[in-house]
């Protein structure tokens, strides 16, 4: 198939865009490197099958023959999009109208990034689809999670009327090799830091929780949609008679207090540094655990690689990158 990934040249892109190649796709991927980088395709630059579009999603996109889209462009660490909130917006509102454009022009099955964030602070726990969320519409994390909730409700429209076939991924944290170390998030924080001796940073009390994926497992997820979407026609004239609108969690249902991520990686990293507490960032989640039982019924989808196995890839993979300064 011709594919075409948003946002390749990101941490989860740039896996999912060399995992499609080992199946035999031609893949197209699309970033402006806001926040990925070239390295992170570089092995891919050689394979015939792949191809680097430099494009900013929110500047229409160049007209093109897909047989299915998967649209991951989007800042992503919450130190990222609070220090582009604005762009942040208009990436997941412009440039999801762009990317819906070209989806039903070309036809095309379409697979849009959204997030566990369009839960907020969740009441309710472990979280289903069915639940509406709790987001403070002007905090900091507002530009993100309110940015993926409009292009939640732009893609239903939008899937309404043409009656596309299209996927909403609600994505739960997700790690692995190529996560930027100094991108913010919790791992590649607690891991750069153990290895280099420094203190690690747990902010609050370390009692909030989040459920870590495993990269491979979520690249899976992907590629089951993609089959589970082809299963329901191809990219023909016969497409707009078997519409498809689904929404599922995908991630790793095994939760954790994040001061028990710090402490484990530091055990690991087997490092003397210290714990320390810093102020809890406003309206930070104090818990995330996904239901997942919607995408092991439609897709058959279970994670395999457990936290500490997985964990153990990307301490070793900080150690030989050399990524470590910050
Ligand atoms: P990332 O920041 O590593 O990757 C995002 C990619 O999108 C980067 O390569 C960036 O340059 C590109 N991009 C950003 N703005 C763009 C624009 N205007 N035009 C073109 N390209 C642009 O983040 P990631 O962790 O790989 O996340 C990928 C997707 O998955 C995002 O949509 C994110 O919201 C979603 N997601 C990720 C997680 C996670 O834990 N990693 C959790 C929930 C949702
Ligand atoms: N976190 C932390 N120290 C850090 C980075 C993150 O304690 O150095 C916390 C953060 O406050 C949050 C959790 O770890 O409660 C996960 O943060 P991350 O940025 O990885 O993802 P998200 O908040 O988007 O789930």
């Amino acid at each position: 198939m011709k594919i075409l990934v948003t946002g390749g040249a990101g941490f989860v892109g740039s896996h999912l865009c060399a995992s499609l190649l080992e199946s035999g796709h031609q893949v197209i991927c699309l970033d402006n490197f806001l926040t990925g980088s070239k390295a992170n395709i570089a092995p891919l630059q050689n394979n015939s099958h792949f191809e680097l579009t430099e494009h900013d999603i929110r500047d229409p996109l160049p007209a093109g023959h897909y047989d299915f889209i998967y649209h991951l462009a989007s800042p992503a660490s919450p130190a990222d999009y609070s220090a582009m909130p604005i762009e942040t917006l208009l990436i997941n509102s412009i440039g999801v109208r762009n990317v819906l454009d070209l989806a039903v022009a070309a036809k095309a099955g379409l697979f849009i990034a959204s997030t566990s964030e369009v839960y907020g602070d969740p009441l309710v726990t472990p979280q289903t689809e069915e639940y509406w969320g709790n987001v403070n519409p002007v905090g900091i994390r507002s530009c993100y999670d309110e940015g993926k909730r409009f292009g939640e409700a732009l893609t239903v429209a939008y899937q309404r009327r043409y009656g596309m076939r299209v996927v909403l991924g609600r994505i739960f944290n997700t790690f692995g090799p190529r996560m930027r170390a100094d991108d913010g998030r919790a791992v590649p924080n607690f891991i750069n830091q153990a290895l280099a001796g420094q203190p690690l940073t747990v902010y609050g009390d370390g009692s909030q929780t989040r459920s870590f994926c495993y990269v491979d497992d979520m690249i899976n997820a992907f590629k089951l949609v993609l089959h589970k979407v082809a299963e329901d026609g191809a990219a023909d004239s016969s497409w707009r008679d078997l519409p498809l609108l689904r929404i599922v969690n995908l991630g790793n249902p095994a939760e954790m207090p994040v001061l028990e991520l710090a402490e484990k990686i530091k055990a690991m990293c087997k490092s003397d540094s210290e714990i320390i507490f810093q102020p809890l960032p406003q309206d930070d989640p104090l818990q995330r655990r996904p239901q997942l039982d919607k995408a092991k019924d439609w897709l058959g989808y279970e994670p395999k690689v457990g936290l500490e196995e997985g964990l153990a890839k990307v301490i070793d993979w900080f150690k030989a990158s050399g990524r470590l300064s910050r």
